[in-house]
């Protein structure tokens, strides 16, 4: 890449986006979690106070775009966001919305045969579970909790 038409406003860009992706992904915490986008503000903010939910939706994309997060959504509910770990599908409590990775042995290979079947390329598939998680189903008594 050629760097020497680059400008001291873009580096400072460059630099600002860097620092914001570091500490977006801090917050994300190398991956099991996922936060949305309010939470994840509030968190860079301890380290950036100075930043905005649109800067962090923007650097989000961009972290998406990298391969270093992931985004899970489910109906209307808000977006949530995880670092990437390796392939996983989401078992949901639709009471406290608690999010737990899961492997989905098997899945794979049906999706690509759908996909086959229907002559589309690039398949790819994400497994919602929906449920009551124990604590939630066990007790019998539903209590919200924001995860
Ligand atoms: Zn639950
Ligand atoms: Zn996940």
């Amino acid at each position: 890449m050629d760097v020497r038409g680059v400008d001291a406003g873009l580096l400072q860009t460059r630099y600002r986006l860097t620092k914001q992706r570091a500490a977006i992904l801090r917050a994300l915490d190398g991956g099991g979690s996922h936060l949305s986008a309010e939470t994840i503000l509030e968190r860079v903010r301890e380290e950036l106070p100075g930043v905005s939910l649109g800067t962090i939706y923007r650097t989000l994309d961009i972290l998406r775009e990298l391969g270093l997060v992931q985004v899970f959504s489910y109906a209307a509910s808000a977006a949530r966001f995880e670092a990437v770990i390796e392939k996983h599908h989401h078992l949901l409590c639709v009471e406290c919305r608690q999010l737990v990775n899961v492997a989905a042995p098997g899945l794979n290979e049906i999706a690509q045969a759908i996909g086959t079947m229907h002559h589309f390329g690039d398949v790819d598939c994400s497994l919602t579970i929906t449920g009551r998680c124990p604590a939630c189903f066990g007790n019998g008594k539903p209590k919200s909790s924001n995860n």
